[in-house]
């Protein structure tokens, strides 16, 4: 992400922003403002052409006043040491908003994985722990997957870390692990479920039925393709979907039928032909989809797609990140001019995480959920935080946006005054 560093100065702007609405003290803000350690650290990799590569890698734990640091590494050619510096402290955010003992984590290597080899994937994933050992743990900082990592990288991670530390099954050290060798059922859908029940609750608070609500959805992956399942399941129809596929007819981007889509048929159509938009449909350009007249659009794929570019052209009565950070700030003051509400990334995909420190909490006490009983309690936990963040918007007169930081950050205050740091 090119410029990470202007989201980061942005971010702190908005820190600072609902510090001052919330009342949290200049020291507090003095104190979140930057991670408390990010390590850097380049690893070597002997290549199967006989050469040498080093990678570079990242590890930010921006605060673990809460507990433990928690988030995802992600293995892309574009990370930079001020993405982890922004996504870490969004999951500060995250974590704390959902009343988690955690704190936020995130971490990357700057790599194309689909250059290296299985066995070269393999050595710069173990390099990884080796580098950051003494900072990774149960009780320092977990790991999990993010772009293009998944639950065969947690194995390594996982293996690398016991071989390292005597052999001791600290196995809470990783979540998105396979179910396998200690990951949580109802995993794969929760954060599609996360953001399911964010519009469903949305809708109650506005006493509107989900009962034919459009929905143009973009990214037809893990996140979308489950909040579309949940959604079209309460009755709401998938009038659109856009998705990426190379070979696809220049210009078309996205399919649409004001029937609505079936996901399932969706879902078969993707396994079977690489990509949603080989399904017989009207074809859409990106322009067009973003333009749509629909009741909900969740940006489910990327992030900076909705922008000063595109965002007067939004009709839509309700925009829901489910993707990370997908509408940048210009957009987000375009959408608010326009009052068009949004529900931020930090609550509407948070069901990932939360299941993920199920995971956690799982792995040490040797103790396992059914996947219904998963479901029920991510249910229970994310309809409480999503009330709060309900409330706040009302009780402050702010957008959700705004809510959730201030929920958020009060708790973090709470904690680090408790320890006397400021
Ligand atoms: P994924 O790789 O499974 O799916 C991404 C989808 O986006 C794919 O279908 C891809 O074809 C599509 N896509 C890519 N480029 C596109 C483009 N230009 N236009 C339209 N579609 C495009 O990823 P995912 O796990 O579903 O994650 C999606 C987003 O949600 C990311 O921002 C991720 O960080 C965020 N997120 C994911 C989780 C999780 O649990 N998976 C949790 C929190 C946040």
């Amino acid at each position: 992400m090119s410029n990470a560093k202007e989201q980061f100065l942005d971010l702190q702007g908005k820190l600072k922003k609902v510090c001052e609405i919330a009342g949290l003290s200049e020291s507090f803000y003095e104190i979140i403002k930057e991670p408390e350690r990010i390590i850097e650290a380049n690893i070597p990799v002997k290549m199967d052409d006989g050469t040498t590569k080093t990678f570079r890698a990242f590890r930010s734990a921006h605060s673990t006043a809460l507990g433990p640091s928690k988030g995802g590494v992600r293995f892309h050619q574009s990370v930079t040491y001020e993405e982890v510096k922004v996504l870490s402290t969004l999951m500060s955010l995250k974590v704390a908003l959902l009343g988690l003992p955690l704190g936020g984590g995130k971490g990357g290597i700057v790599v194309d994985p689909k250059k290296l080899s299985e066995r070269e994937l393999e050595i710069l994933s173990r390099g990884f722990v080796r580098a950051m050992n003494n900072y990774l743990g149960p009780r320092i900082d977990i790991p999990a997957p993010d772009v293009n990592t998944n639950a065969k990288i947690m194995g390594y991670f996982t293996d690398e870390y016991i071989a390292l530390n005597g052999g001791r099954q600290d196995i809470a050290t990783f979540t998105g692990k396979s179910t396998d060798m200690g990951g949580s059922l109802g995993r794969s859908e929760a954060t599609g479920f996360g953001v399911y029940l964010t519009i469903k609750k949305y809708y109650e608070k506005i006493g509107k039925s989900l009962k034919g609500a459009t929905v143009a959805l973009q990214g037809f992956g893990n996140v979308g393709s489950f909040a579309a399942k949940y959604l079209a399941d309460d009755g709401a129809k998938i009038i659109a979907v856009s998705a990426r596929d190379e070979s696809a007819e220049a210009g078309s981007s996205a399919i649409f039928d004001e029937n609505g889509f079936d996901p399932d048929q969706l879902n078969e159509i993707r396994e079977k032909k690489g990509s949603v938009l080989n399904k017989e449909a009207e074809k859409i350009t990106t322009e067009e989809f973003f333009a749509l007249d629909c009741d909900i659009l969740i940006p489910a794929a990327l992030e900076n797609v909705i922008s000063d570019a595109n965002a007067d052209s939004i009709k839509a009565k309700l925009v829901v990140e489910a993707a990370n950070g997908p509408v940048t700030e210009a957009g987000e003051k375009i959408l608010n001019e326009k009052n068009i509400p949004l529900i931020p990334d930090i609550l509407a995909n948070s069901g990932g995480v939360l299941v993920s420190h199920y995971e956690w909490v799982q792995n040490i006490t040797g103790s396992y959920l059914s996947e219904e009983e998963v479901r029920a309690k991510q249910e229970k936990d994310m309809t409480r935080a999503i009330g709060e963040v309900f409330a706040t918007a009302d009780k402050y007169k702010v957008t959700f946006r705004q809510a959730a930081f201030i929920l958020s950050l009060t708790r973090i205050e709470k904690a680090l005054k408790l320890k006397g740091r400021f």
